[in-house]
């Protein structure tokens, strides 16, 4: 088997019986990377990881390891390895034992396990706890064993479930940056899954988002979060404001849009041809000001109903007359301090804003 290539996922589908939880996800990983599968519960994430893992066959599709067809391949011959939930410590072995353990498993000689295993607890640093118990762990730690038990091997791929749903948050921070160290340092493809936008947002350089067993878009995180292609991306990452918008006429590189009955401009791409589009605005992206710019611009005028400090910064959620309530973010310590109640003008930049079609709308 190659293990110098991409993991190609070609129109994978999981029916369990009449269900159907994975519908035609196509979606290839580059060797090294460290892509995230991001959804809601229930969206397939765990399903997919275990078609990966060999452990779930697909009902249709296949999956690709470089030029080798991995589609049947018995999960023990995968040399994928594996931090899920349900792969907990040998309680009864010490930490290096546990280390040790798949490579047992493969014979590997005792000097050459014995360096592997020092090498290991050195990577995730737990090297001053080699002979204690799992149970004499914290919980993060005990994580970290599982990881260096995992990478022991040199797997040509990790496939990680979940690994820190049951820590607090600052160990999640912590481990977090700790799992980035280390597949840096490793260059090991990471498949990693989780629920917690955050979390994929600051390990991955790739995010896939699922919903409802449908891959919704692939990219970096900057992609997903700038140029989201459709509103369930737009909404699972970060906050989100969506105008009803029209789109009027092309306007030199740029257009000219309707957004609640105003009109304005928009420089970037335009949706093809559909019945109706939105505007997607971060809240970041819209400035809160006394007065409506001189050319009027990209004005919309409201009235603001709440002010949430942050300490860094705060939220504006203003009622927009044909546009509902509009959040925006203010810096900590603006000039311009309106009350609630009072009238505000919230404007953006054309190249800010992202159009969606309507059609890729929910309710
Ligand atoms: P996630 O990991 O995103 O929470 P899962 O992959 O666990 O999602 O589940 C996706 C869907 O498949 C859910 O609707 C779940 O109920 C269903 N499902 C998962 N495993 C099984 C199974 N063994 N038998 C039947 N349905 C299952």
């Amino acid at each position: 088997m190659t293990t110098h290539d991409r993991l190609r996922l070609e129109r994978l589908s999981k029916h369990y019986g009449r269900h159907q939880v994975l519908h035609d996800v196509s979606l290839d990983i580059e060797r090294g990377s460290f892509l995230t599968l991001l959804g809601p519960s229930g969206s397939g994430k765990t399903t997919l990881l275990k078609v990966l893992a060999g452990f779930e066959r697909c009902s249709a599709g296949r999956l690709l390891l470089g030029d080798a067809d991995i589609t049947s391949l018995p999960a023990e011959r995968r040399n994928f390895g594996l931090v899920f939930q349900g792969y907990a410590l040998f309680p009864h072995m010490t930490v290096a034992n546990n280390v040790a353990f798949p490579l047992k498993v493969r014979r590997w000689d005792r000097s050459r396990i014995e360096a592997r295993v020092r090498e290991m607890l050195e990577l995730v640093q737990l090297g001053h706890l080699a002979h204690r118990k799992p149970a004499e762990l914290s919980g993060g730690q005990q994580q970290r064993v599982a990881l260096a038990r995992a990478l022991a091997f040199e797997p040509d791929l990790l496939l990680l479930d979940e690994p820190m749903s049951a820590l607090d948050r600052k160990l999640r921070a912590d481990l977090q940056i700790e799992l980035r160290r280390i597949h840096r340092r490793l260059g090991t493809t990471f498949v990693y899954v989780t629920h917690d936008q955050d979390e994929a947002m600051t390990m991955s350089d790739q995010v896939a988002v699922l919903d409802h067993g449908r891959l919704m878009q692939v990219g970096p995180p900057e992609t997903l979060y700038e140029r989201p292609e459709n509103r369930f991306v737009a909404e699972f990452l970060g906050r989100s404001n969506f105008l009803p918008a029209r789109l009027l006429a092309a306007e030199g590189p740029g257009s000219r849009i309707e957004v609640a009955g105003r009109t304005c401009r928009h420089a970037g791409p335009v949706p093809e041809a559909g019945h109706g589009v939105s505007l997607l605005l971060r809240p970041e992206d819209i400035e809160v000001r006394p007065a409506s710019p001189g050319d009027g611009w990209n004005c919309l005028s409201g009235r603001l109903q709440i002010r949430t400090y942050f300490g860094d910064r705060a939220l504006y959620q203003v009622e927009v007359p044909g546009a509902g309530t509009v959040s925006a973010y203010a810096p900590a310590r603006p000039e311009f301090r309106p009350a609630e109640g009072d009238e505000v003008h919230l404007v953006w930049r054309a190249e800010d804003g992202v159009l969606l079609p309507a059609e890729a709308e929910r309710s």
